[in-house]
This record gives structure tokens, sequence and C-alpha cells, in this order.
């Protein structure tokens, strides 16, 4: 019986060690009812299911648990009550425990249960841990998309996911018979095997290696092994692959590629810089030869702005710095370099931002155009060659484009046609030409034709305008253009005709005069001898009449001599010039001159003031011809002075040898540029003068031997002053001849 055991120790002690005990300990009894009661109950455990004795002891289990979970230990209790040992787990108010049931026998009959609990909520919670974190294992190592695999110590499988075999194409059964060394790759084998070892003697190891499988496929993978510990003890190998087949063979293109555009780059015949902040970073071997250099070490880490000649640096960092804040996606431009020798390269330089080795850079292109340059500065020397030529030229020279447009003017034309440098390129023909006339159409048709045929033509005594609208006469010579047999337009010589035409005219005008002078010599001729009759016939008449009558004929006589004495002076004047040399005296001359121009100065309300110092001074000379210089002299004099005014005319002696004859007038004066030039045939301000004048005086006068010049001031007056040397034998006695 129990008492039995109880009796060893003292109920007290016992009593205490089942108290303090961590489980818990209890008997039950059936009683004849069928119910089992529970007899005793004690223990730590009870404790923390918040349960205490005295609810339990002298109760059923329907008194202190709950409904369900009763029914399932009285079939515990029912089972060890019929005899045998039964052990369960259960969780009552969250306290796991392990309950064994023994039952205590007395004569086969079973007469109480003994039962014993231990607390295992904590392998419970460990368990439920292991649980889950297998399950996490699990779908790490089966359902990991990268082979994931492990290894015994001698490397043979002993787990392979399904991904794994799929990059072998062999199942895990299969994998387990075998090493992992016949999958890799021979040239990865060696490697691969070190790392093995490495990673059993405890390291953790990533590293490439590559397999092949079933269908000799090579995998290119890269492996991270770690080893596994089992209680410290390293078991084997466990093992991620991930398959970088596809990684490598496009590092492998991008490779490719780069090396590609580096041969380009490098054997490209344009020369190639890099800069990376400005600074040459890059340079192919072409721009090695640009520099003049054999290695790039001069030009790497060289500034560009260094390399630039100073005219354009500036132009080339403001470029720079809009590339920078792409203001512009790129620019071309033709500069200037300096080589590493100093010599100066003409370049065309095109500029573009680009990533270099992931920074921001500009990649230079240079192409030498030195020779270029060369030649154009060649043909630019022609052209100006070509152009001063024309320049020089005296006739106009305009160039036409095929539609008439002036591409290009020389500076006789631009002085022929009076405008402004540069103002006439551009313009069409037609601004020659007086609007919508007969001579435009007509030589724009001339014009055309000259194009299509290829011909040249001769415009004669061509009238156009000057920029003013003032006409100027021309002749015009037409001629095409072609270059490589394509019609570029013609080409206009202009010459300007007016001079030569007005001299043509004068020519004229003088051969009339001379036949004039011979005509009037004639007349005066046969003026002059009815005058002789009518004089005597009125001295006759003076005899007969009275004194009162007398005096009319006395006037009638006067006049008559005049008359006479004009006509007298015509026929002298244009009578054949016999140049014979007499004595002269230049005063008498003089005053013949003033009395056959007297009438005209009074009709011009000019008086005639004279002044000799040397009344009888003698010249050698043609009478005929000084008179004509004092006409000419006294005439342009009378003629200067439009509303009348004043003539001084003097004659002085100079020195011993020499006189000076002067004529001085208050008239309109000559201008300066004009003085120098006096004495040109055709000159002539007046209207109907023949320019002639002064020509003839500058003649007789040199064959005087004498000189002849002229002071004036304009609005002022002129003066006339005539130097000839004297008759230097003054007692030769010789009488004055006309
Ligand atoms: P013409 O008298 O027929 O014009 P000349 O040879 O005598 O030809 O003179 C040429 C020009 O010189 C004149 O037209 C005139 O302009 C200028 N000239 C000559 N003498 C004088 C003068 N005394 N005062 C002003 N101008 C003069
Ligand atoms: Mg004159």
């Amino acid at each position: 019986m129990t008492t039995l055991h109880i009796d060893a120790l003292s109920k007290q002690h016992l009593q205490h060690i089942i108290q303090q005990q961590n489980g818990f300990i209890f008997t039950f009894t059936k009683i004849d009812s069928g119910r089992f009661i529970h007899t005793f109950c004690e223990g730590q455990l009870l404790k923390k299911m918040n349960l205490d004795p005295n609810q339990i002891v002298g109760y059923e289990l329907k008194d202190f648990l709950p409904e369900e979970k009763a029914i399932e230990k009285s079939m515990m209790y029912e089972r060890a009550w019929a005899g045998e040992a039964v052990s369960y787990e259960a969780t009552v108010f969250n306290i796991s425990y392990l309950a064994s049931l023994n039952p205590v026998t007395v004569d086969d009959q079973v007469v109480q249960v003994i039962g014993n609990c231990i607390d295992i909520t904590d392998r419970k919670e460990k368990e439920l841990l292991l649980e889950t974190s297998e399950q996490h294992f699990k779908s790490l190592f089966l359902y990991n998309p990268d082979p994931v695999f492990s290894l015994d110590s001698n490397g043979y499988f002993t787990s392979v996911n399904e991904a794994g075999s799929e990059i072998t194409g062999h199942s895990e059964e299969q994998m387990k018979q075998r090493t992992f060394l016949p999958y890799i790759t021979p040239d990865y084998q060696l490697d691969t095997l070190h790392k093995f070892q490495q990673v059993m003697r405890g390291e953790s190891l990533t590293f490439p290696c590559a397999i092949k499988n079933e269908r000799n496929e090579r995998k290119e993978l890269r492996v991270t092994a770690v080893p596994i510990v089992i209680n410290g003890q390293i078991t084997g190998v466990y093992g991620v692959a991930r398959n970088i087949t596809k990684q490598l063979q496009y590092k492998k293109d991008l490779e490719l590629s780069e090396e590609r555009y580096r041969i380009l780059v490098e054997n490209s015949p344009i020369a190639i810089a890099v800069l990376v902040k400005n600074k040459m970073s890059y340079v192919n071997s072409s721009c090695l030869e640009l520099f003049n250099t054999e290695s790039d070490g001069c030009l790497i880490g060289r500034s560009i702005l260094e390399m630039v000649h100073q005219d354009i640096q500036s132009d080339v960092t403001t470029q720079l710095r809009k590339i920078a804040n792409a203001d512009i996606p790129s620019f071309t431009m033709e500069s200037k370099l300096l080589r590493i020798d100093g010599e100066t390269l003409e370049v065309e330089m095109t500029v573009l931002p680009i990533d270099f080795e992931h920074q921001n850079a500009i990649l230079l292109m240079l192409s030498d155009i030195s020779e270029r340059k060369k030649s154009e500065k060649e043909v630019e020397a022609i052209n100006q060659q070509n152009e001063l030529i024309l320049n020089t030229a005296g006739d106009g020279i305009l160039s036409l484009s095929p539609f008439g447009h002036i591409i290009f003017a020389n500076d006789a034309a631009i002085q022929l046609l009076e405008y402004a440098h540069g103002e006439l390129i551009g313009k069409h023909v037609s601004i020659l030409f007086p609007e919508s006339s007969v001579t435009y159409s007509n030589f724009l048709a001339k014009l055309d034709q000259s194009i299509k045929e290829q011909t040249i033509h001769k415009e004669r005594e061509q009238l156009i305008n000057r920029k003013q609208g003032e006409s100027i006469l021309t002749d015009i010579t037409i001629t095409p253009i072609t270059e490589n047999d394509e019609k570029k337009g013609t080409v206009l010589v202009i010459k300007d005709i007016t001079q030569q035409k007005q001299l043509d005219e004068m020519i004229i005008r003088s051969d009339k005069l001379s036949v004039l002078g011979e005509l009037a010599a004639g007349i005066a001729h046969e003026i002059r001898n009815p005058l002789t009759s009518l004089r005597g016939f009125i001295q006759l008449i003076q005899t007969v009449t009275d004194h009162r009558y007398g005096e009319y004929c006395d006037i009638m006589l006067e006049e008559l001599d005049r008359v006479n004495s004009i006509v007298g002076e015509f026929l002298m004047l244009s009578r054949p010039q016999l140049s014979k040399m007499s004595q002269q005296n230049p005063v008498s001359l003089i005053k013949e001159v003033v009395s056959f121009l007297y009438s005209e100065a009074t009709m011009n309300k000019v008086n005639i003031h004279e002044d000799y110092q040397i009344e009888n001074i003698l010249i050698q000379g043609e009478g005929n011809q000084l008179k004509q210089v004092f006409i000419n002299l006294l005439k342009n004099a009378i003629e200067s002075m439009s509303s009348g005014g004043n003539v001084f005319i003097s004659a002085e002696k100079l020195n011993d040898d020499e006189l000076r004859i002067c004529f001085q007038d208050e008239g309109c004066g000559i201008a300066e540029e004009r003085l120098t030039t006096l004495g040109q045939p055709f000159y002539t301000t007046k209207e109907r003068g023949t320019g002639l004048g002064l020509m003839i005086c500058y003649k007789i006068i040199e064959n005087h031997h004498g000189k002849i010049s002229f002071k004036s001031k304009v609005d002022v007056g002129t003066i006339a002053e005539i130097i000839l040397p004297k008759w230097n034998n003054q007692d030769d006695e010789s009488v004055f001849n006309d």
C-alpha cells in the first residue's frame, strides 16, 4: 500500500519535496459511480497553470478543466485504470506538459493511479521554431531560382535543389552519385578544387567557375560557398551558384564593341582628342601626327586653351562654355592651334560633348586645313591681282550674272557711274538705263544674245545714266563668260566717249571757224571797195554843200573811217598767217586792239584803263599774232564781267631785257585747280566759247620766247601777265610794219 512507501521518509519531508518539484504529481481513484476523483495533487507546475490543489483534490476532471479537455483526459484515465501505463502530451491553460499515468495494483486490481506531469512548454516552442525555420530553409533551398547544393566532406552532392538539377541536366538522385568535379570545366577544375578545400578549412568564399551540362553546354557561374558546421565540426559545404553566362556574354560583347570603337578611333585619319575639364585626356595617333609629336606625353594634361592661338582663345572659351551649359549641342569652327614646336596649325575643329569613362567630357575632332587655307590664300592673291589689274584699267568693267545682276565693278566703273564703293554689287544692270527706254530693251536683248550665242557685241554711242541721272555717252563691249562650258554671265567694258565726242565737235567747229575766217577776209575786201567810193562821193558832196550839211558830212566821213578801220582789223586777223618777225611796238599794238574792242567793252559796261610806262620800247615779233594774243586776253577779261567792271591794261619795263604786259579784270576769276591746266584746248566755261583762245596765246608767246601766266581769285578777278624779251638793238632804225 502507499503508506508503506511513505514510512521510509518523514511524511513532512516528502511533502516538501513533492511541493517543490518543477512538475506536479497527482493521484486519482475510481469511485463506485464510475467517476475519477483526484485524491492528491502537488507541485510547482500547478501554479503556472493557475490551479490550486484545493480545486483538484476531491474533484473530478470536469470540475476544473474545460469540458473538451476533460473528456480527452478521462479517456487516458480509463486506459490507466485498465492497467496500462499511459503517457501523453497535452496543453492546458497555455502550458504544455508531458503526463505519465502509472496504475497501482493490489492483487491485480488497480486501486489508484499516480500521475506525473512535467513542463514541456520550452521544448514545444523550440520545436515550433525549428519547424518554421525548416520551412524557411526548404523554401530557400528548394524553391531558390539559383542552384543550391550541399556537399559532404568528400565533395559528393548530399542535396541539390531543382535549379541545380536543371542547370546540370541531372536529377538530384543522379547527382548524389557523383562529386562536383566532373561537372566543372577543365579550365576551372584545379581552382575549384582549391576553393573547396579552403571552404572545408572554414572559409566562406565567392568565386567564378564554369560547368558543362549534359548537353555539353558551358555555363558560367559565380559560386558562394560556406562550410557546414555541426557541433563545431565542418561536415561539408553548402553552396549557392548564380548563372552569369549571359552577363559575361554581354560584357564580352560590350568589350568587343568598345574594342572595335577604340580601334576605329585609334586609326582614324581625323585627329581626335578627348578633353576632361578642358584638359587633354586622350589623343589618337592622327592627333599626335598633327601636333608633330611621337608620344602623347606632351599632350596629355595640357589645357586646350594653351594650345589654341591667342587670337581665338576667348572665342573658344565662350563656345566651350555654351557646350558645358548645353546651350548648343556642338560647334565647328576654323581655328589656329599651336604645335609643340610652336608652329601654327590651321584646323577645322568640331566639338561635341561625350561621356568618357563616366565623366562629362568633350570630343575634339581636328582636321588640318593648312593646305586648303594655303590654296585659298593663293586663289585670293590671284583674285586680288586680277582685281588690281581690272581696277587699273581705264575703262569701266562690270561683270554680270546670267540674269544681269552686277557681281563685280572695277574702280573705273565706279568712278564713271559715280556710285559709292560696293554700292553697285547686286544691282541689276537696268539701273544704267532710263527705265523702259528703247535703248534699255535693246541692250537687254543684246545681253541675252551674247550669252546664248556666246558672241561678243559692241554697242556704239550708248547713252547710260550715272547714279544722279546725268547721262554719259559710252561705247560698251559685251563679252560672254563661260567656265567649264557653263554660261557664267557677261563682262561689260564701258568706254566713256563723252570727251572724245566733245573733242570731235570742237574740231569740227574750229574747222568751221577757219573757213569763216577765210570767207570773212573775202567779204572784208568786198566791203572796203564800196567804202572807198562812198568816201570819195561824201568828200565831193562836202565841197558843194553849205556849212550845215558839211558838218553831217564830217560825221559820215568819221564813221566811214571807223568802219574802214574795223574791216581792216578783220582783214588783218583773218589773213593767212605769215610768220615774219619784225620790230614791233607792243603798246601801239595794244592801243589798236583796245580801239578795235572798244565798242564791245562799252556795250558790256566795261571801262578800260590804260597805263603804259614804255611807250617806245620795241620788241621782235609778228604784229598780227601779238594782236591776236591781246585780243584774246582783253576779250576774256570783258567776258569775265557779265555785269560790267574795269579792265586795267599796263605795260612796263621788268628789267633791262624784258618787259611786262598785264591785263587785269574784276571778273568771275578762275578756280585754283583750273589755273594749272589753262591753255589746254577746248576747255571753256562759255556757252559760245571755243576753248582755243588761251591755247593760241600760249603758242604765240612761246614763239616769241616769252612767258604767259595767270593769277586769279574766284569772284575777285584775274591778272594775265605776259613777259617778252626786248628788241636789244635800239639804235637800229626800224619802222612800224604790220
Ligand atoms: P573761250 O574764251 O572760248 O572760252 P579761252 O581759251 O579764251 O576760251 O578761255 C578758256 C577759259 O578760260 C574760259 O572759258 C574761261 O573759263 C577761262 N578764262 C580765261 N580768261 C579768263 C578771265 N580773264 N577771267 C575768268 N575766266 C577766264
Ligand atoms: Mg577766249
